[in-house]
């Protein structure tokens, strides 16, 4: 398998090197050159470590089965809750995927625990001597996730960028308190984007990477952009069906739909990528918050930038260039350079017809906040089940997508974090008398209100001392990595 970028396919890769890059060096991003097939009958009963082997080792055919099986082993062990790593929750006839039973509390922790031992057995083979520096803009969750997957990882600094007013006070206090000596984090005054559109300036800064390269360092990615985020993250599409099968919901060859709560596109983008390679997935549902561009793009063929940016109780969801919406593209033939630059030009593009009805397994919607608090509050009170604002935005356009279409399909809806990320807007939601001053006191009230466990990254976090205090503008984002590597 190669790995080609997607605004030229002349930059062809092994798996390796893709995963050592994090994004191509004309600034596309890399995609396999080929889905290989898969026989769902063949992966019944398998754990999910096993069915990760299955999945991950069509993709990495440059790595040993061992390496393949040994990192997955080590990516997939007591770290996560739960020795399935995943778990299901029925609710009338969906079933709600909870991702978020790694270290971090977040789905992010399903690809981001493997990625560090992809990437060192990758710089391994390929003879790399430098250090890598994993660069990192987050929208709250792939930060810590990345922190926790790189820290104390030899051959390796991790080095991340968060917006310092957009995110959970939990979320902050996570990464701000990270140890680890190879461990840096920023605050920046700015959102998303500008963190991820800052990085990947950095990528394509040819005369500062040489220069570092001298240094003994070398860039990496630990965001969405790297092909080896996406590759763990089909797996678990695989299991919640061959769960749904398990438990008689479907029968196998059944189609089902997925609800995704969408930002950066990486982890839909996975779903899509299964379906690919036989997964019967009927319809995408893609569900963004206030921050709809997708929502708009999918309806419209439209994807148009000039709007304003909103920060919301489902931050980690506030993002408005939607990176992995690129290698979608370039799975449906767009043309992607071009569309690539007009955004940068004109800040939007527009699809061709002949592209736009290629989009037709796709639906769009999104949850305003309030609905997000509705149904949380809905959810709690019929069916005693606590969700995170950001699978309840999911759960909402869910409801919207079944009144529109009447469309009875067994769906999987994808939770992507706990609600003790979110204690401040879940309690909200769930008992709006209860005073709101401190999202750690929060933790307990939500566990007396719901008898949901603490999970165990939770406990003694307010007291964790603050390792990382900074805060920089965010065109200083350069200078501070060539500071820190110096
Ligand atoms: C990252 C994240 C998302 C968005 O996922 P994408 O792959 O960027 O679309 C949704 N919910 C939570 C909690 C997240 O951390």
């Amino acid at each position: 398998m190669k790995y080609k970028s997607t605004r030229n396919p002349e930059i062809t890769v092994s798996a390796s090197e893709a995963i050592l890059q994090g994004i191509a060096p004309d600034g596309g991003l890399y995609v396999p050159d080929n889905f290989p097939q898969i026989k769902l009958e063949d992966l019944m009963g398998l754990s999910y470590q096993d069915l990760a082997i299955e999945i991950c080792k069509l993709y990495l055919t440059d790595f040993t089965e061992t390496e393949i099986k040994s990192s997955i082993y080590k990516a997939y062990d007591e770290k996560f809750k739960t020795e399935e790593v995943v778990k299901y929750k029925t609710i009338q006839r969906y079933n709600v995927m909870e991702l978020y039973h790694g270290k971090t509390l977040a789905f992010k922790d399903m690809a981001l625990s493997l990625l560090p031992y992809l990437m060192t057995k990758a710089a391994k083979r390929m003879g790399i001597k430098e250090e890598l520096v994993v660069l990192t803009a987050t929208s709250g969750d792939t930060g810590k996730a990345a922190l926790e997957g790189f820290q104390d990882v030899p051959q390796t600094k991790v080095v991340v960028f968060y917006p310092s007013e957009g995110i959970s006070d939990i979320q902050k206090q996570q990464m701000i308190t990270q140890a680890g000596e190879n461990t840096y984090v920023f605050g920046i005054k700015g959102n998303f984007d500008d963190a991820q559109s800052a990085v990947k300036e950095v990528f394509t800064d040819e005369v500062l990477k040489a220069r570092l390269l001298r240094m003994g360092y070398r860039f990496s990615s630990a965001n969405s952009i790297n092909i080896g985020r996406l590759i763990p993250q089909i797996v678990y599409y695989f299991h919640s069906y061959l769960y749904a099968v398990k438990c008689n919901q479907i029968q196998m060859g059944d189609a089902i739909n997925v609800v995704v709560p969408t930002g950066n596109f990486g982890n839909i983008l996975a779903a899509k990528y299964a379906k690919a390679m036989g997964l019967p997935i009927k319809t995408f549902i893609c569900a963004s918050n206030e921050n709809h561009i997708l929502t708009d793009f999918i309806q419209t063929g439209t994807y148009d930038l000039n709007r304003n940016f909103k920060v919301t109780n489902s931050p980690s969801m506030d993002i408005l260039i939607s990176s992995n919406l690129e290698r979608y593209l370039h799975y449906v033939q767009a043309n992607v350079k071009k569309h690539m630059t007009d955004l940068k030009v004109f800040g939007s593009y527009t699809l061709k017809d002949e592209i736009f009805k290629k989009m037709d397994d796709f639906y769009g919607g999104y949850a305003t906040e309030k609905e997000t608090l509705d149904m949380i509050d809905a959810c709690y009170k019929e069916n005693a089940y606590v969700m995170d604002t950001h699978t309840a935005v999911a759960a909402k356009v869910f409801e919207k997508y079944q009144e529109e279409t009447k469309d009875s399909t067994f769906t999987v809806i994808a939770s992507t974090a706990s609600p003790y990320k979110f204690t401040r807007d879940v309690i909200k939601a769930i008992d709006p008398k209860v005073l709101l001053d401190d999202d750690f006191e929060l933790i307990q009230v939500l566990h007396d209100k719901t008898g949901l466990e603490i999970p165990r990254p939770v406990q003694g976090l307010a007291e964790a001392e603050v390792l990382h205090p900074h805060v920089i503008s965010k065109i200083s984002i350069k200078n501070t990595i060539e500071t820190i590597l110096r």
